[in-house]
């Protein structure tokens, strides 16, 4: 693993990128969705089910013992990765979707009170929607959406004009699973703090494209899934500030959130375990030491200059190569779409991840993905579950190709020549 030098010797590590689909070498585009995963996670998973399998934190045995090491060893690995200040920071859920409802659910019990507000980005993912609505229903509040502009930016003037007191959290997408631009999150927060409101930066594919330093931020809550950034799945991390989750009502009752227990009153446990009621899935949690250990290989030294100059021709590639297919419109251009504009610094705000969603005049988008897939190209349609986002846009389907350090230049020529064959038999 530390010897990586090239996109192949990346691709070395994940045995699933090795397969054949339909006869056709796989061109796995659908990283958006879930990552595939190195070989030192699936050997981590192998050697926990063979041999560290016991139930964490509760019993006195040797078994038990290491797999709690490994579960807090991964939670230790998180903090360091997103710069957490202490490991009371970290409470594992099992993905981003449990950890926005943990939020929503235990923050606006405590803090949202009828007539308030809370502010959503209109890019959000169904999970950084349901869970608010829930919320507000709960407390007779109400929701408040920052607009997309045409070209998937943030529309920061009237996020700016929208923001008052009444809005007790913002909750705002790191980077939208449809548009694929870096959100500016720094500057929401700021923003956000200066009307006394707290932020959740839903993360799920923010923590894969870009480097998160929490302190920085100075967000309240970031949140992530471990399954698209190469651990497995059922892992999840809320980030909070620790005097806020200290403030919170535990979001669910169980096993190991507890210090005392009688029939008249329970007393909570010190975090993070307030918040990890139950069997947590710690095999998977456990997976995200090696999953991020991984991720961080890959951002340093020689190897993360390979990615990024990738990247950037992906990117430059796609852009171009999909505007030129007659009535196909992309969505998420961002500064792109602007003759002349001034392209904003690698990763941060306004910059634009390895994804693309668009449509094809007179393809249908689930027609045009089972095509590629019989051409061996993985692809991702549907309301991508971001229905009001859609709507937006005025359509009810996209077609989205999302590509991690990986995937290679070759993986996104062949999308293309599959892709107008596609369009050919469908026209
Ligand atoms: N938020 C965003 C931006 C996402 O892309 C996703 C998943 O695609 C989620 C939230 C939900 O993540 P999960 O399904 O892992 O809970």
């Amino acid at each position: 693993m530390c010897s990586m030098k090239s996109i192949e010797d990346i691709r070395g590590n994940f045995p699933a990128l090795q397969q054949n689909v339909w006869g056709k070498p796989l061109v796995y585009l659908d990283n958006g969705a879930t990552s595939q995963k190195p070989q030192c996670v699936i050997d981590l998973v192998d050697r926990m089910h063979c041999g560290a399998n016991a139930n964490v934190h509760r019993a006195m045995h040797k078994l038990s013992d290491e797999a709690t090491a490994l579960y807090e060893g991964a939670r230790e690995k998180v903090g360091e990765f997103i710069n957490a200040p202490a490991r009371e920071n970290i409470i594992f859920t099992s993905g981003t979707t449990a950890s926005i409802n943990l939020v929503a659910s235990s923050f606006c019990r405590k803090f949202l009170r009828e007539g308030d507000k809370v502010m959503i980005s209109g890019d959000s993912h169904h999970s950084n929607i349901v869970p608010w609505q829930m919320a507000c229903e709960m407390a007779g509040a109400s929701i408040v959406v920052i607009p997309v502009k045409d070209n998937g930016e943030l529309d920061m003037e009237e996020f700016h004009r929208l923001l008052d007191e009444k809005v007790k959290i913002v909750a705002v997408e790191h980077i939208s699973n449809v548009l694929g631009l870096v959100n500016p999150v720094k500057e929401v927060i700021e923003a956000a703090h200066s009307k006394g409101a707290a932020v959740l930066v839903d993360g799920a594919q923010g923590i894969v494209h870009c480097k998160v330093d929490v302190q920085e931020l100075d967000c309240e809550f970031y949140v992530c899934s471990g399954h698209k950034i190469y651990a497995t799945t059922g892992s999840g991390v809320v980030y909070g500030k620790k005097e806020l989750l200290e403030a919170m009502p535990p979001y669910m009752g169980g096993g190991d959130m507890v210090d005392t227990v009688t029939f008249e009153k329970t007393t909570y446990a010190p975090l993070p375990l307030k918040f990890e009621a139950g069997t947590p899935n710690f095999i998977a949690q456990a997976s995200l030491a090696p999953a991020l250990e991984f991720a961080q290989s890959l951002r340093e030294g020689e190897i993360a200059q390979v990615i990024e100059a990738e990247e950037r021709k992906i990117i430059a590639y796609l852009k171009d190569e999909l505007q030129k297919i007659e009535g196909c419109t992309v969505y998420g251009l961002g500064w792109m779409q602007q003759e002349g504009a001034a392209e904003p610094q690698w990763g941060a705000p306004g910059s634009k991840i390895p994804l693309f969603s668009f449509n094809i005049e007179g393809c249908f988008p689930s027609d045009l993905a089972q095509l590629l897939d019989k051409m061996g190209v993985a692809v991702r349609t549907g309301l991508m579950c971001c229905e009001p986002l859609m709507t937006r846009f005025g359509v009810t389907s996209m077609v989205r190709v999302s590509f991690l350090p990986y995937n290679t230049l070759q993986e996104a020529e062949y999308f293309i020549a599959s892709l107008h064959r596609a369009v050919r038999m469908l026209r």
